[in-house]
């Protein structure tokens, strides 16, 4: 949920914005649960082998220590939470939270068994992070209403989503999550 993903920014997607309330609102109920709350960011040198300037597919975007790499600002980014950056070495892509970080390894060690995912993009970031949380065998469930897509080619986010599925992951709302994580505090 950075600054450039975001209208105004400089890899904006269609109401990238609109996704922080319910984001906001599946990481209090996280907070009262005492669950642990991880957000990955790109992280790019101004040379990252993603820019076009390089022969990529992308505007130079969340370029370290710039505001445009900041999360969004209305973002509820509680103390405890962990901070996970991506795609920081200048010739490395990575779409998903697990691709070259120790993600895995930390939930593993805080013995999570279930994610929960939200944020930008659902044909990238959100589709191989999916995947990969998959592979390394936790449950997931993609938040649907906390997601956007790039959708480069229409129906791209949508594809995504019918990936993510058959990937064996859930779809929920977050006000879904959120009650599940009400009542399962009683
Ligand atoms: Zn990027």
């Amino acid at each position: 949920m950075q600054v450039d993903f975001c209208p105004g920014g400089a890899l904006a997607v269609k109401e990238g914005d609109r996704v922080v309330a319910g984001l906001n609102r599946v990481i209090e109920a996280f907070e009262h649960s005492d669950l642990p709350i991880f957000f990955t960011r790109d992280w790019h040198p101004a040379d990252h082998i993603s820019f076009r300037s390089r022969g990529g597919t992308w505007p130079p975007h969340c370029v370290q220590g710039t505001p445009g790499a900041e999360f969004h600002p209305d973002l509820r980014i509680p103390a405890i939470a962990d901070i996970i950056s991506k795609g920081s070495s200048r010739d490395a892509e990575a779409y998903s939270g697990f691709q070259g970080t120790d993600l895995e390894e930390r939930l593993k060690r805080l013995r999570v068994d279930m994610i929960y995912l939200g944020g930008l993009t659902t044909d990238y970031c959100v589709r191989e992070s999916a995947l990969d949380a998959r592979k390394a065998g936790f449950s997931v469930t993609v938040i649907e209403d906390c997601v956007r897509a790039v959708d480069a080619k229409p129906g791209d986010g949508d594809g995504a989503l019918a990936d993510i599925r058959r990937a064996g992951a859930k779809l929920a709302t977050s006000s879904e999550v959120v009650r599940q994580m009400a009542s399962t505090q009683q």
